[in-house]
């Protein structure tokens, strides 16, 4: 099989360059959007291996993925986690090695990952104020994820970027604080509208919901931003400020249709292929992979037989009830 063209091409004409690998679905934080406290999380037999992992960023990337994002759960609490970004890190024709964590593990795996070569990194933070910390993330320590950033602006990654979920009465006045701190370190930052994955008991969504137009109104009060027509070959829209280098992301899954130029698809922390977040099309490759050990072509006739089920967007509903039981912890954000 050819590997310099993409193969991977879904109904619609749209190119897969990117896959988000969750390995995990496990995580020392409990964000009140993302998990119930209580989880129960997968038995480790259901999880691949980080073996089996790196095998399938082999595949992809024979097929023309060029980006792959690993994320979770929290990625760096996976055991002997290194040897998968090490990895993949290896793999010929990766363009991007990118990192998604909420930074509690940083100041320790930091220097290690850019080693690796993992070039960007994409840190959650959602408040600067350690009680509100807290009271979202359930049992998180403030201080920990900010020495977390200092050791990633150390280990010197290209770009370092800030994600923060805006919850109204949570932390939705926190915007321009969270955008001042971005800019005095350098870093990107994007403004994430909550979506409804999974149900979680003691948090209503919708009661939540806090528009990234009003992100940008409020914004717009101490700062003049600037549309700029910059994407990182995810979702986010971008905007700047005049003189500096910070970038403000927007990423708008309520209020903004992102499916036309969608060129992702995840893959869970179980092995399920997942063509698009929004709906529940997948295919199980530990299946694939656990059926064919010693054959990667059967695994990538698998990937190129998926995109016939790629569909063709979303269709996110805050006040209805949820299409998707899945939680982000299990999805990959
Ligand atoms: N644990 C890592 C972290 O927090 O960055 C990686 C996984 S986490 C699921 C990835 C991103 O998804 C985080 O930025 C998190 O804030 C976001 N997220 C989780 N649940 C979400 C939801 N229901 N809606 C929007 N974003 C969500
Ligand atoms: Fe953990 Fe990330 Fe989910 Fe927070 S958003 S609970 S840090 S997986």
């Amino acid at each position: 099989m050819s590997t310099e063209r993409p193969a991977l091409i879904d109904r619609f004409g749209r190119h897969v360059t990117y896959v988000r690998l969750s390995v995990t679905d496990r995580c020392d934080l409990r964000c009140v959007y993302c998990m119930a406290e209580d989880m129960a999380f997968l038995p480790r037999a259901q999880v691949l291996t980080l073996e089996e992992m790196a095998r399938l960023g082999r595949c992809f990337t024979e097929l023309g993925v060029t980006k792959l994002r690993v994320t979770g759960g929290e990625p760096l609490v996976r055991r002997d986690v290194m040897t998968l970004f090490e990895a993949l890190g290896a793999l010929p024709g990766l363009k991007e090695l990118t990192l998604t964590t909420n930074g509690t593990q940083l100041p320790r795996f930091a220097k290690p990952l850019k080693a690796a070569g993992v070039n960007r990194i994409n840190i959650s933070l959602d408040s600067l104020r350690p009680e509100r910390f807290r009271a979202i993330t359930r049992k998180g320590h403030l201080e920990q994820v900010l020495a977390g950033i200092e050791a990633a602006r150390a280990a010197g990654f290209d770009r370092i970027k800030l994600n923060s979920v805006v919850l109204k009465h949570r932390n939705h006045d926190e915007v321009s604080d969270l955008v001042a701190f971005a800019i005095a370190r350098g870093l990107d930052i994007s403004f994430i509208e909550e979506m409804p994955l999974g149900v979680i008991g003691d948090h209503d969504r919708a009661e939540a919901f806090y528009s990234s137009e009003q992100i940008r109104a409020d914004l717009s009060k101490h700062l003049e931003l600037i549309a700029s027509a910059e994407h990182s070959g995810g979702p986010s829209r971008y905007w700047r400020v005049a003189g500096v280098d910070t970038r403000i992301g927007f990423i708008s899954p309520q209020s903004h249709n992102f499916c036309g130029s969608c060129n992702r698809v995840r893959v869970t922390a179980e092995g399920r292929l997942l063509l698009c977040l929004g709906q529940e099309h997948s295919m199980d490759l530990r299946r694939v992979l656990r059926a064919n050990p010693l054959d990667d072509e059967a695994v990538k006739r698998a990937l190129i037989q998926s995109m016939a089920i790629k569909p063709e967007g979303h269709d996110f509903d805050l006040e209805a009830k949820p299409i998707i039981f899945r939680h982000m912890n299990a999805t990959g954000g």
